[in-house]
């Protein structure tokens, strides 16, 4: 049998495009148990060389989609078959016009407050034919963490959208799974920020020529730190002898 995963600097990213992408995401919904999905990019990649516990946690997901421009450039330098990016947003609207035209639940996990639900108002806009059971801020005391969780289980969403960034949403998704009361939890990121639009997305010459990442420096100059992954990333890639799949 053909893997349908490949190992990047130690990392399992799934072989998928945006095609395979939605449709594993198709097959992940019919299950009987709790299914996660994760879209990890170079930054996150670079994260887990110093973090095991999320290398596991990445391991052990139902669907670990390639969102960076850098994995895609690792790929095409040891030949490993990643064809394109698979923008984690992006799936997420798939999922979404999925969830409309199916009537099925939704729930919003993360963010701020106001962004979070202006989220999922504009969700209801956009989508009026799912049903949204729910939003929570990201920015809530430890101690009502049962409580959150306990409502989104009475709530039953057939989506859960994680949005705390990473490493935090995967590591909460990973360690509440076996008791979450939905069919696929995934980890969005920033998510919420952008359809609430509140962040914008880079123009779609950005992102046709993989430089969405560029964009996202310009508008946001903080990011500078987060984004010394990507060369760091690019020069362990170009350094490493044996990436096998
Ligand atoms: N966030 C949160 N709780 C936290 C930390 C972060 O809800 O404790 C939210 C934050 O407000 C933002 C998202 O998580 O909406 C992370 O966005 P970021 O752009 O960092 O994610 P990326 O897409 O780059 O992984």
């Amino acid at each position: 049998m053909t893997q349908t995963y490949v190992k990047i600097l130690g990392v399992r990213i799934d072989k998928v495009d945006r095609e395979e992408a939605y449709k594993r995401f198709l097959n992940l919904i019919k299950r009987d148990r709790v299914s996660v999905i994760y879209t990890p990019n170079t930054e996150i990649v670079m994260m887990a060389q110093k973090d095991e516990e999320l290398k596991e946690i990445l391991y052990n997901a139902d669907l670990v989609v390639p969102d960076g421009v850098g994995l895609i450039y690792a790929s095409k330098i040891h030949n490993l078959g990643l064809t394109e990016r698979v923008a984690g947003i992006e799936l997420m609207e798939r999922m979404l016009k999925f969830c409309n035209s199916t009537k099925q639940s939704i729930y919003l996990l993360g963010a701020k407050e106001e962004i979070c639900k202006s989220a999922a108002e504009k969700i209801h806009e956009l989508y009026s034919n799912i049903e949204i059971k729910g939003y929570q801020s990201g920015y809530y005391s430890p101690e009502d963490e049962q409580k959150i969780i306990d409502t989104i289980n009475e709530l039953k969403p057939d989506l859960l959208f994680v949005a705390f960034g990473a490493p935090k949403q995967e590591k909460w998704i990973h360690h509440n799974k076996k008791i979450l009361n939905c069919k696929v939890a995934m980890g969005v990121g920033g998510a919420f920020d952008v359809l609430s639009g509140t962040v914008k997305r880079a123009p779609k010459i950005f992102r046709n020529t993989g430089f969405e990442w560029l964009y996202r420096l310009l508008k946001n100059p903080t990011r500078f730190k987060r984004m010394l992954a990507l060369p760091h990333f690019m020069l362990k890639v170009l350094l490493e002898r044996d990436m096998k799949q």
